[in-house]
């Protein structure tokens, strides 16, 4: 079994900085992800919101904030957490699919994934015209249509990444009022490759078994089933927290997101959480990274406690 004093799981941008203070306070720190770092940042186009950067892609960004934490000493670990044990006692296990490890301080990280529409044909197309991430799938998209289902930060800012790689990107929304911050808005408003669906959802995803080829769309507003060709549907209608793993410890809210104190501390002692996995408002990389700071440095001060 290998131990640590800090384990933190999940490597965005909350659970890297996370693990960079607390290597910075000279803890062993393992960083254990079950894919590539970086979370969800790797599946954002560009980045502008984040200061320091006046535009930066969301995969570059990944890459500075792991060299950042690996060369204050961190290790990155691959692995999928299935359950942590001894939570309540001052040394926690944690399971993997593949190693046990031993840890005085935990820090969740694990973010969210994306929300499905749950509709006929989504997963059934999924990597064949229907896709989670522009900047992965974009490029596939070159002189064709394109549709964006959803309303938030993330469907205005990918449809306008869309916009410059597509020929053309309809945002299928079902109000008539986007839910994006308004310099979005704006921008989008103004882009001529953009256009707006309004009042419209979304029901079916239609293809020819090989491809997608279009959306059947319902308006609510006059009841009216239309079919709309498309070769791609990029679905950005929110995210469910990742926390399955998690439930038994009774940390979560009722919709499964982690609850924390503004230390960033669960209900049990030695068990933090931060970043997108948290019950919040604002899910931004600079909330997350803000919440990894306090977590690591808590966590020294947690252990520095402990072995008085
Ligand atoms: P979000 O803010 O929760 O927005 C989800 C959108 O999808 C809403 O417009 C919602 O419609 C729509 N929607 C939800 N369920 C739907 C369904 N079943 N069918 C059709 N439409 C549905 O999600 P997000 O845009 O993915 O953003 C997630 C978090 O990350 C947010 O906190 C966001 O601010 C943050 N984020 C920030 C940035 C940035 O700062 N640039 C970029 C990306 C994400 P309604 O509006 O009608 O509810």
């Amino acid at each position: 079994m290998k131990k640590y004093d800090v384990v933190v799981i999940g490597a965005g941008p909350g659970g890297m900085t996370a693990a960079l203070y607390a290597a910075r306070a000279n803890l062993k720190v393992a960083m254990l992800d079950r894919g590539i770092y970086g979370g969800n940042m790797n599946n954002t186009a560009e980045i502008e919101n984040y200061p320091g950067f006046e535009l930066i892609m969301g995969p570059d960004l990944s890459e500075k904030m792991y060299k950042t934490a690996t060369q204050a000493g961190v290790e990155f670990v691959y692995g999928n957490v299935e359950k942590i044990e001894n939570a309540r006692e001052a040394v926690k296990t944690i399971k993997t699919d593949s190693e046990e490890y031993e840890a005085t301080v935990i820090v969740v990280a694990t973010g969210a994934t994306n929300r499905k529409l749950g509709i006929p044909g989504e997963e059934e197309y999924s990597g064949k015209g229907v896709s989670y991430c522009a900047v992965c799938d974009g490029a596939f998209f070159k002189d064709e249509n394109v549709a964006v289902v959803g309303g938030g930060d993330s469907a205005v800012s990918e449809g306008l990444y869309l916009a410059n790689v597509t020929d053309n990107v309809n945002v299928i929304h079902r109000r008539d009022q986007l839910r994006a911050e308004k310099v979005l808005q704006d921008r989008a408003f103004k882009n001529d490759k953009m256009n707006f669906t309004w009042n419209s959802e979304v029901k079916e995803i239609v293809g020819d078994n090989q491809k997608v080829t279009g959306l059947k769309v319902y308006n609510n507003k006059t009841d009216e089933v239309t079919t709309v060709p498309t070769s791609g549907v990029f679905i950005y209608i929110g995210n469910v927290p990742n926390t399955d793993e998690f439930k038994d410890l009774g940390i979560t809210d009722e919709q499964g997101w982690i609850e924390t104190n503004s230390e960033m501390e669960t209900s049990i002692p030695g068990i933090y959480a931060v970043g997108d996995v948290r019950s919040k408002k604002l899910r931004q990389i600079t909330t997350a990274v803000g919440e990894g700071g306090i977590a690591g440095q808590n966590a020294f001060e947690y252990i520095e406690k402990l072995e008085k």
